[in-house]
């Protein structure tokens, strides 16, 4: 089994639930919402989440596992329209083992600019000490909250920037 991390409330189904400040829906699907991730580390990144609490990619259905793929398709078209990136990045991670924060599965899309301080990717995935270590490593997320602190744009940014990237959603 893999370890998840631990959030009560889940903040993603406090988001559906209409109890999230931070949350702006750029799309919304028969399995699926896509949402603007509020800690903008790239302007425009998003998140694929499935309507449905479940944690990973191993306890999706067949026709979700469909639709996270299509929804994250047809959003990296409107981020290449939108923002004009130099690539368009996806991950996804299952356990705390891999980065997991949050127990609810969603699939990121992130449009990669110039003068992006990432690195080659994710650099919460190589600043979490628990990465590759033994079970029971606890995860402090401390390292990366002056990051975390720079990359959080107001509520009404994250509204605008939502807009713009759906104003980009082809029909
Ligand atoms: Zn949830």
């Amino acid at each position: 089994m893999l370890e998840l991390p631990h959030r009560d409330p889940c903040d993603l189904c406090e988001g559906m639930a209409g109890r999230q400040e931070r949350w702006a829906i750029i799309e919304a699907g028969e399995h699926t919402l896509t949402v603007i991730n509020p800690w903008q580390f790239e302007v425009g990144q998003c998140c694929v989440i499935t309507r449905r609490h479940v944690a990973t990619l191993l306890d999706l259905s067949p026709a979700e596992c469909g639709a996270v793929l299509v929804a994250a398709q047809r959003v990296a078209g409107a981020l290449l329209r939108a923002f004009a990136p130099l690539g368009i990045l996806m991950f996804q991670n299952n356990g705390v083992y891999s980065g997991q924060e949050t127990p609810h599965f969603h699939f990121h899309v992130v449009p990669r600019q110039q003068g992006s301080d990432w690195g080659v990717g994710p650099p919460q995935l190589a600043t979490f000490d628990g990465v590759g270590r033994p079970r029971g490593t606890v995860h402090d997320a401390s390292g990366d909250a002056q990051r975390r602190a720079r990359v959080q744009v107001s509520a009404q940014q994250l509204v605008e920037t939502a807009a713009r990237v759906r104003s980009r959603l082809l029909e």
